[in-house]
């Protein structure tokens, strides 16, 4: 899957991207992941990228012109744009899930008071939030779609069934898991869990599952 992203803040992006399984996911080729600086496509003498809001108000507001001309770059046919934005639809692990199936991907990130609206109507496939907060740039919004996404691309975790087998997959939250010792400080692992018998063991997870949903996330459940 190849993923490209379209900043202007490049640098947030070294550190995060460039650890453990996504690491691992861009060295085996599973993941190709590029950032690209917005202001490379400003061609004024200021590279300015932003200009005040039509109508008055407060802040700026980034231009048509850079990100339509930084993504018609990139496109190749099939891409998916996707602006990150807290007026889009609340990313999940179904969105994730999705997301990982597409073959190239350009994540449009913002800044300032966001976007003009001729992007998000006119070049956006879709647009997506985070969460019901606003940060102050898109990058890191970027980085938690990227990281939730790739770990659900086909080969990247060495265990397929752990992205199967976890919080939101089956629409609920994961039940508790223990490792050793089996006792700590007098706080014993649940008997079941100990016993062998894998048949128990499924059904005690699944009746756990229920009910950590139910007092912690009854929305999940419809
Ligand atoms: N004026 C915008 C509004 O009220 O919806 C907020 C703009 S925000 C300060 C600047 C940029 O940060 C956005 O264009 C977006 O790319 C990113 N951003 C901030 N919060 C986000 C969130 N919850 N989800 C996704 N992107 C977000």
């Amino acid at each position: 899957m190849k993923i490209d992203v379209l900043t202007l803040f490049p640098a947030m992006f070294a550190g995060p991207l460039d650890e453990s399984i996504i690491r691992r996911a861009r060295q085996a080729g599973l993941l190709e992941l590029q950032i690209h600086n917005l202001r490379d496509h400003a061609h004024d003498r200021h590279k300015s990228v932003d200009d005040r809001p039509f109508g008055g108000g407060p802040g700026m507001l980034l231009k048509p012109e850079p990100i339509f001309e930084a993504v018609e770059h990139l496109a190749g046919q099939g891409a998916r744009v996707v602006l990150l934005s807290p007026t889009g639809r609340q990313f999940n692990q179904a969105i994730a899930s999705e997301l990982a199936h597409v073959e190239h991907l350009i994540l449009v990130t913002g800044h300032y008071e966001g976007f003009d609206e001729r992007i998000r109507a006119h070049l956006a496939d879709d647009e997506l939030s985070i969460g019901d907060y606003v940060l102050t740039n898109g990058a890191l919004p970027a980085m938690v779609v990227i990281d939730a996404l790739a770990r659900l691309i086909p080969g990247v975790l060495g265990d397929e069934a752990s992205a199967l087998d976890e919080s939101f997959s089956r629409g609920l939250l994961e039940y508790p898991q223990y490792t050793r010792p089996a006792e700590f400080r007098g706080m014993k692992v649940p008997e079941v869990l100990l016993s062998g018998n894998h048949a128990e063991i499924a059904k005690w997870r699944a009746h756990e599952a229920r009910l950590r949903t139910k007092q912690r996330r009854p929305d999940l459940l419809g």
